[in-house]
């Protein structure tokens, strides 16, 4: 069997049928990223970009991929001014990706993730990992801890979005890259739709996320497989740190991830079905509103006239918690009381959006950060 490209001996196998040598296999992938990008051309000559990094396959091959793309001396050269960020909650792996951008002679700016705590930017450590700061780390892991897993992997997302544009802000880039691939985009998808985040799934899976009026978020690797990217790794000789799969156990997220890479492999189209499927739902959000959820920035659905999966969870609870006298003639609207504390979904449409209080109501205590409490106190 040989390249189908250049009838080389083969090195590589994707989907178990296309064969490439590694020459071609490495034109391959990067053509996709570079597509990605000109595809959808939002880049203007010699912006500054974001890169988000966390340490995983994905993101090593980035980082290989725009060291490559900007270091071309042709037509074909990447015109970014790329600026390097990585969020860490476990110095081993910060040190790694120090590591790793070192060697290519990149500046790397470090936070720590409680930084989530915080209302004002900190001084970005770089090229270092900063000191810790005990108290706000303890503060943000007693809030992980009080809520089950999957509400945890949920909110880190949530987190981690936050603070890349957080930081894009302080260093003036009004664009961020990152690494999700293929695969965790599928499992994204699915993941959002089972814990009501539905519509927002244009922005948590599609090539952009526009929700902040400022900084766009941009996957340039969204077409790229796992697959492709464990061959990129050793053809490169790269050495990734974490895992990419860092759902925790026992909950939905990783169920799903399971599920996903277990039809994968007898299935080869399934991650690739599941993502096309994702790009087709456009966003029917009508909603005018310029309310936004004070977590994740999407648009609250203040306008609500049908009866949703949301109403139907909170009549529901609000009836086996006994908390309200319900009969059949109760006004929905009266078990919704968005300024509540103790309401079923907290502050729901007010300043949350269902996925968000959803999150905060399975808190065992409300320990959402001090800036987020004053502006649902201030009101
Ligand atoms: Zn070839
Ligand atoms: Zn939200």
């Amino acid at each position: 069997m040989s390249c189908k490209k250049c009838n080389s001996p083969k090195s590589v196998i994707l989907r178990m049928k296309d064969y490439y040598c590694d020459n071609c296999f490495m034109i391959n992938t990067n053509h996709k990223f570079r597509a990605c990008l000109g595809k959808n051309k939002v880049l203007s000559p010699n912006e500054n970009v974001l890169i988000c990094l966390s340490g995983g396959v994905g993101s090593s091959v980035l980082v290989d991929l725009i060291h490559y793309s900007i270091s071309l001396d042709n037509t074909k050269k990447l015109r970014i001014v790329p600026f390097f960020l990585h969020i860490f909650d476990d110095t081993t792996i910060a040190e790694s990706v120090l590591e790793q951008c070192k060697h290519l002679n990149f500046n790397i700016h470090m936070v720590h993730i409680s930084d989530y705590m915080n209302s004002t930017h900190r001084t970005l450590a770089v090229n270092c990992i900063p000191r810790a700061e005990q108290d706000v780390e303890k503060t943000f892991q007693n809030m992980l801890n009080s809520m089950p897993p999957t509400a945890v992997n949920d909110f880190i997302i949530k987190i981690k979005r936050h603070l890349y544009i957080k930081y894009a802000e302080h260093l003036q880039c009004n664009t961020i890259f990152t690494a999700e691939t293929t695969n965790t985009l599928a499992i994204n998808l699915l993941s959002n739709l089972a814990i009501g985040r539905g519509s927002q799934v244009q922005n948590d899976i599609g090539f952009s996320d526009i929700r902040d009026s400022k900084v766009k978020i941009l996957r340039p690797m969204k077409d790229i497989t796992k697959e492709e990217l464990d061959y990129y790794v050793s053809i490169r000789q790269l050495q990734p740190t974490s895992t990419n799969n860092s759902a925790n156990d026992n909950s939905l997220q990783s169920v799903i991830s399971s599920f996903v890479h277990g039809l994968q492999e007898n299935f080869q189209s399934t991650i690739s079905t599941v993502c096309k499927t994702a790009d087709k739902i456009g966003n029917c959000n009508e909603d005018k509103s310029e309310q936004k959820c004070i977590i994740c920035e999407s648009n609250l659905n203040t306008d609500i006239t049908k009866m949703s999966a949301l109403e139907a969870t909170n009549v529901s609870r609000t009836v086996s918690y006994g908390t309200t006298n319900f009969s059949q003639t109760t006004e929905i609207s009266t078990i919704f009381d968005c300024d509540n504390r103790t309401a079923v979904f907290p502050f729901v449409h007010k300043y949350l959006c269902y996925g968000c209080s959803r999150n905060h109501s399975e808190m065992i205590k409300p320990s959402l950060p001090q800036h987020l409490q004053n502006i649902i106190g201030n009101s």
